[in-house]
């Protein structure tokens, strides 16, 4: 039986050439290849910048600096997202503020952000988790009002859509990750999008030592190394020509699975809604009191038909030590906590194949009835 597993990279003689030619032209620092990078990853996005940075995390960081995140403000975001999203702010000296999430969609809850804005509320981040955009219409609308800066955690959600524009260009700046198991990738990477020319060179300066652009060693202000090699930006060039296949594949794999697991009792499919395209980085679903058997149950049966699931996250932040140290505690945020112990994200990357699908589906099943 082969293995069925959660995500797996594609890349193939293209890849590999890219990578080749970069090698050969003995540049391989950041160099040609990352402003092209920047340039068509802009393009495709919609937006009139793009960074590249040598991480998500860079990019939300160096995103955050960008915005105007100091010493002392707060970061409303949430806890049922990667680590990352939250360690930037405190990188920064702000703090995380939470807010706890939506059952339906996974994403920030919007009507319970506002009671958490105080005087040092500076911005919000919005993390798209699973590659399903937030309530950005809502969220926008209180920025405003709050006059607040939002940046996208988008690391999940290359090529997903609300209302018809990308993420990355639904806020003030969208920060995209590279990393491997990713919608697009290079192993390592990050990418900052935005419309203010202001954010792209304070992003840039932050990127290279706070050093002014011009390059005259002029240090104006804290800066960190996050620049991305030219021979990591070749990799993301060929993925980001591939990006709307492996998108679709994404989309279509998805609709498999909800037309073959829907009406299980105790199983919750993902929310769908028109308004809000998905880009299916995890395909996620609920294993709720309801179903016949535990969600650690569910994955051990997966696992012994050679199929491998994701749990994101098992842990909302919150309830680590880490973030404890800023005065956290179980019962916070509820519904994260119960959602934790619910989820399980189903292999749907774009190399799967009819049969891997017709097995997970059967497996499923198998155990139903
Ligand atoms: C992957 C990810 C990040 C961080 O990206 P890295 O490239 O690994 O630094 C941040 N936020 C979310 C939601 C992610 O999934």
């Amino acid at each position: 039986m082969t293995k069925i597993v959660v995500s797996k990279p594609y890349l193939d003689g293209k890849e590999r050439k890219a990578v080749m030619d970069v090698l050969k032209s003995g540049m391989l620092a950041q160099g040609p290849k990352v402003a092209e990078l920047e340039k068509r990853f802009a393009e495709k996005m919609g937006t009139k910048y793009c960074v590249a940075l040598n991480s998500g995390t860079a990019a939300l960081h160096a995103g955050l600096y960008g915005l105007g995140v100091e010493q002392g403000h707060e970061v409303i975001t949430t806890p049922f997202t990667f680590v990352a999203t939250a360690n930037p702010s405190i990188m920064l000296g702000a703090k995380p503020v939470f807010v706890d999430i939506d059952e339906k969609t996974f994403n920030i809850d919007v009507n319970k952000i506002n009671e958490k804005i105080t005087s040092k509320t500076k911005a919000i981040l919005p993390v798209h988790l699973y590659g399903r955009c937030c309530d950005m219409d809502e969220i926008n609308k209180i920025a405003s009002e709050k006059n607040l800066v939002v940046l996208e955690d988008a690391c999940q959600s290359h090529n997903a859509k609300y209302k018809g524009k990308h993420s990355g260009n639904l806020g003030h700046a969208g920060a995209f990750s590279l990393y491997a198991t990713k919608n697009m990738m290079s192993g390592e990477g990050g990418l900052l999008t935005t419309n203010s020319e202001e954010v792209c060179d304070r992003t840039k300066r932050f990127r290279q030592h706070g050093m002014r652009q011009s390059g005259d060693y002029a240090y104006i202000d804290l800066g960190y190394n996050y620049r991305l090699t030219d021979v990591l930006a070749s990799i993301a060039l060929v993925q980001l020509d591939r990006l709307d296949k492996f998108t679709l594949k994404r989309q279509k794999n998805a609709k498999y699975l909800l037309r073959n697991l829907a009406g299980i009792k105790g199983l919750v499919l993902p929310n769908i809604d028109k308004d809000y395209e998905h880009c299916w980085h995890q395909f996620t679903i609920r294993i709720t009191p309801e179903f016949p058997i535990t969600r650690d149950e569910f994955v051990a049966k997966l696992k012994e038909q050679e199929t491998f699931v994701g749990i994101y996250y098992p842990k909302p932040l919150h309830l680590h030590p880490h973030f404890q140290k800023l005065g956290y505690k179980e019962g916070d945020f509820p519904v994260a906590e119960k959602l934790a112990k619910e989820v399980v994200s189903l292999p749907i990357h774009p190399l799967l194949t009819k049969e891997d699908l017709n097995r997970m589906t059967d497996v499923i099943k198998s155990i139903v009835s």
